[in-house]
């Protein structure tokens, strides 16, 4: 059975010039990038397929010139009081949320997405801004350790910044994944490069925008536009740490390149994330939930839910809410809270949802709702589709999506949703929804994910930054968010000072009674539980 869903009312009301950006903010944005020196690349809307810019390229030259720049621009920034770093994040902060509506709209005309889902990403920056801005001075400050001899050796351990961090992020979440990875890596006082994707790349260059405008120096963050398959190499032999989110496969290729340099790198990778119901669920609020799991940004999200495993016993009462909240969905992406889902952002995310799902068909899958491209609303809508019926052959039932499309299964225990939802080699996002929370934590901790939400489908977990997130497995390595998303931006330095005594034989003393003094000492320290 497949389920109609009804003509979006958004789309009905706005018209593509009102979906427009005002030429001068197009042009005023390009400019900032460091860029230039190669050919550019025109960027259409996914939503209606007009122009929005020509995109300026970076040369080797302007890579050159943006990492001679940052080199500078750190020392004098790294310098700086922690306490005026923050001041400027607690500003950015300020001003993100009082200019929201020129950066949803530059979101939602670069990605295609719903204005409440471009929300999500302006919403996601503030959070990472105040957090950062009010726990960084704690993090970051120096720490008194416990030396080798007691009171005679003085430790301390100082933060030092890595220097110039690259950041290379995706275009599905272009404010989140490039402003909130950078805020961090700044506030420990490296300078920022970030290069955006080039669908894009103006929602990354306006925050880069307003972080000067809230008091940012000139040339601590600085964006550079281009492939990644063009210029991440070069990006990464010049960088001190990189920051990388993308694909698996894109992924291992950075971190052996990270690696022959023997620099640091975070990996926030690709999924396949689980949602289990349990039997005894709350049926209405499971619906509902699935909807934002699986259909926030249409489903391009690497914390969207891809499989739901319900319980024999919740099954029937599951999937009939769950047709139900689908069916009510609105598809657009006018410039206002009109749609529940927008559109897919790229031809190749179009391609790759539909060949899922016509291989998914093929293979006797059943279509319960959506399974269609909606040509009508824009070049590449896609209906919220959910399978059942799927078997491993099919490679929806093992490959991420990435998409508005999932799949359905039903089993017969908790053991069993748990066997199947660790039946993959990603681990970056699950979700259980259960009356009984102290249940679900039990759950949770058998599940193989980096993040585990319990009635909730990502926001829980991703919102609450001051908890690590990431991924295990094929989802990635290294953390964003809490202590962890900061201190991989800093190196570590001891420094020891030795008082009174050298930590050797006393003049006169033979190495024998140094050994045997040394003997008794630690035999001393170890009955004192001396750390
Ligand atoms: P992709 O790896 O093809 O591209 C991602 C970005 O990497 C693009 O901007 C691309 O230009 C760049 N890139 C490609 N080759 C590169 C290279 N050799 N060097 C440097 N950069 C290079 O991935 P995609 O399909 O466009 O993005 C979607 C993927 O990203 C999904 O797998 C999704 O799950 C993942 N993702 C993960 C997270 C997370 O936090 N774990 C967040 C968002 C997206």
């Amino acid at each position: 059975m497949t389920t109609v869903i009804p003509q979006p009312a958004g789309t009905a009301s706005s018209t593509s010039s009102e979906r427009a950006l005002p030429v001068e903010l197009v042009k005023r944005l390009a400019a900032r990038a460091v860029a230039g020196g190669a050919p550019s690349v025109e960027v259409a809307a996914p939503a209606t397929g007009s122009k929005i810019v020509d995109l300026p390229q970076s040369s080797i030259e302007d890579i050159d010139k943006a990492f001679a720049t940052a080199r500078i621009a750190q020392r004098e920034w790294a310098a700086r009081p922690i306490g005026e770093r923050t001041a400027i994040f607690k500003r950015f902060h300020d001003l993100i949320l009082s200019e929201q509506s020129e950066i949803l709209d530059i979101l939602q005309i670069e990605t295609g997405k719903a204005r409440t889902h471009a929300f999500d990403e302006v919403g996601d920056v503030a959070i990472n801004a105040r957090y950062y801005a009010n726990a960084s001075k704690s993090l970051l400050e120096s720490r008194g350790r416990n030396g080798l001899l007691l009171f005679l050796t003085q430790v301390n351990e100082i933060k030092r910044p890595k220097g110039v961090v690259t950041i290379i992020s995706p275009w599905n979440c272009p404010l989140a994944l490039s402003a909130s990875d950078a805020i961090p890596a700044l506030i420990a006082g490296n300078a920022v490069i970030s290069r955006p994707d080039n669908q894009t790349a103006l929602t990354a260059l306006w925050a880069n925008e307003l972080a000067e405008r809230a008091g940012l120096p000139a040339g601590v963050w600085q964006v550079v536009l281009g492939r990644g398959s063009n210029i991440g190499g070069e990006l990464i032999s010049r960088a001190d740490y990189v920051d990388y989110t993308g694909s698996t496969a894109t992924g291992r290729h950075i971190a052996a390149q990270a690696a022959s340099r023997l620099i640091g790198y975070s990996l926030e990778l690709g999924g396949k994330n689980p949602m289990l119901v349990l039997a005894d669920a709350d049926i209405k609020k499971s619906a509902e939930g699935a909807i934002r799991a699986c259909f926030s940004s249409a489903g391009q999200l690497c914390e969207s839910m891809e499989r739901i495993y319900v319980h024999t016993e919740a099954y029937d009462a599951f999937v009939k809410a769950f047709l139900a909240e689908v069916a009510k969905m609105e598809l657009g992406a006018d410039l206002a809270y009109n749609s529940d889902m927008g559109s897919l952002t790229f031809d190749r995310q179009l391609t790759a949802v539909s060949a899922h799902v016509e291989d998914a068909r093929a293979k006797g899958a059943t279509v319960l709702a959506g399974g269609k491209a909606r040509p009508e609303l824009g070049p590449y809508f896609y209906e919220p589709t959910v399978l059942a019926d799927v078997t491993p052959e099919m490679s929806v039932y093992r490959d991420e999506t990435f998409g508005p499309v999932v799949s359905i299964y039903r089993v017969d225990s908790d053991a069993e949703a748990i066997e199947q939802a660790n039946d993959t080699s990603y681990g970056l996002n699950a979700c259980i929804f259960t009356r009984d929370t102290s249940r679900g934590r039990t759950i949770a901790a058998q599940l193989n994910s980096g993040a585990v939400n319990i009635n909730e489908g990502f926001i829980a977990a991703w919102g609450s930054v001051d908890a690590p997130s990431g991924g295990l497995g094929d989802s990635g390595t290294g953390r964003r968010h809490g202590s962890e998303g900061i201190l991989k931006y800093v190196d570590s330095q001891t420094i020891a000072a030795q008082h009174l005594l050298p930590v050797a034989p006393l003049p006169g003393m033979s190495d024998e009674t140094w050994a045997s003094t040394m003997t008794f000492a630690l035999r001393a320290m170890r009955f004192l539980g001396v750390k």
